[in-house]
């Protein structure tokens, strides 16, 4: 049986299906990623019509059946929406990607309230952040870490030493942390200096990293660190294709 329920959501991608239909991919609050097809979205007098947006949080109804991989939209008000038309490039990709990196990060029918409370920080935040990589890093951190997949980076997996200082360095093909005096050939390399700005943007609220600027080498080194990680541990991960859209610009 089916039953109407009701939800906060971010829009994590949409298809369109048939001639006049869309499905929408929720991450909502309650109950996790689910699909849900929106009849009629298509059509130019529709109810849905301006609302489907990705990133944009809403509130939702849809008929709700376990059973069943794609459930029914029955209405949506938008509640938040990055004017997309008004920002920089480098916020509208970033914004992108993080989208992207949510939806291959997260399965259905696993609601957990972590990730929408993520999301949903960083688009707000967003706005206000004088380099969107560092929120873009905090929030792939953090994401990480709802998952259980961050590495215990601030220590040596060998001799146990301190990591923040000096750096390490990670075996992208194990996620194994070494201090660079134990590194080994063929990890991937974390300066002093990267390691340190990790540690902030990892310990730190989103609210407190508005502020916290990375140079080109910076992101280079804690973007590569990071997608080593991603990759390693998401089946059928690869790079934003919005971050692809960057490369010319920074
Ligand atoms: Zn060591």
């Amino acid at each position: 049986m089916s039953r109407i329920r009701k939800d906060r959501a971010v829009i994590l991608k949409t298809f369109p299906y048939s001639e006049t239909s869309v499905i929408v991919m929720f991450l909502a609050r309650e109950h996790g990623k689910i699909r849900c097809m929106a009849r009629g979205a298509r059509r130019s007098r529709s109810k849905f019509s301006g609302t489907l947006l990705t990133g944009s949080i809403c509130d939702i109804v849809f008929s709700y059946r376990v059973s069943r991989g794609l459930q029914t939209l029955t209405d949506i008000e938008t509640v938040y929406s990055l004017d997309t038309g008004r920002e920089t490039l480098e916020r509208v990709c970033i914004f992108q990607a993080a989208m992207e990196v949510l939806n291959y990060s997260l399965f259905e029918g696993e609601p957990d309230a972590g990730p929408f409370d993520l999301i949903e920080n960083f688009i707000l935040s967003l706005k206000e952040s004088a380099d969107p990589f560092t929120l873009f890093f905090a929030f792939e951190i953090r994401l990480l870490r709802l998952t259980g997949y961050f590495p215990h980076i601030y220590e040596c997996g060998c001799c146990r030493a301190d990591t923040v200082e000096k750096g390490f360095s990670v075996d992208i093909s194990s996620g194994e942390i070494r201090c660079q005096d134990c590194s080994r050939r063929g990890m991937t390399a974390v300066s002093g200096e990267a390691a340190e700005k990790i540690y902030d943007i990892d310990v730190e609220n989103l609210s407190e990293m508005l502020n916290i600027e990375l140079n080109k080498k910076l992101r280079g080194e804690i973007g590569r660190m990071l997608h080593g990680i991603f990759r390693l541990h998401v089946e059928g991960y690869r790079a934003p294709a919005s971050l692809g859209l960057l490369k010319g610009v920074i």
